[in-house]
């Protein structure tokens, strides 16, 4: 039985975080992903090692940072990294980069403006959709 994809993500290697950051790199290069969420995503791609200090890697580069108290320093990472929050923001990532086009439009009422999704007839006023 396969895990759980987030089980693997629990303790990664600097390698399989790049590959997830290239992951969303790709995304935003083909414009699927805003400037807005990539920069989310690059501020969620911080680590803690087993000694307590964060790492990060570039947003552009393949280099690793370490966090020194009051600044970036790039160094080398260990083998591991602890990705705790990782399930939460990984699926963030994913929901924030899927294409919306699947689900239906949203159209405005043309009678009071509201937004509606799906509905034939306005949810607030009862006004036919067009
Ligand atoms: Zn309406």
């Amino acid at each position: 039985m396969p895990e759980p994809p987030e089980i693997a993500y629990e303790n990664a290697t600097p390698q399989q975080l790049l590959e997830r950051l290239d992951i969303l790199r790709e995304r935003f290069r083909m414009g699927v992903m805003s400037v807005a969420d990539f920069n989310t995503a690059i501020r969620a791609f911080q680590f803690k090692d087993d000694i307590g200090h964060l790492w990060a890697p570039g947003a552009t580069s393949d280099q690793w940072y370490r966090w020194d108290l009051d600044q970036w320093t790039p160094a080398e990472p260990p083998r591991t990294l602890l990705v705790s929050q990782s399930p939460v923001l990984f699926t963030d990532f994913e929901q924030a980069t899927r294409p919306r086009a699947t689900g239906p439009a949203v159209i405005h009422c043309g009678k009071c403006g509201t937004p509606n999704s799906g509905n034939k007839f306005c949810t607030k006023c009862g006004n036919r959709l067009r």
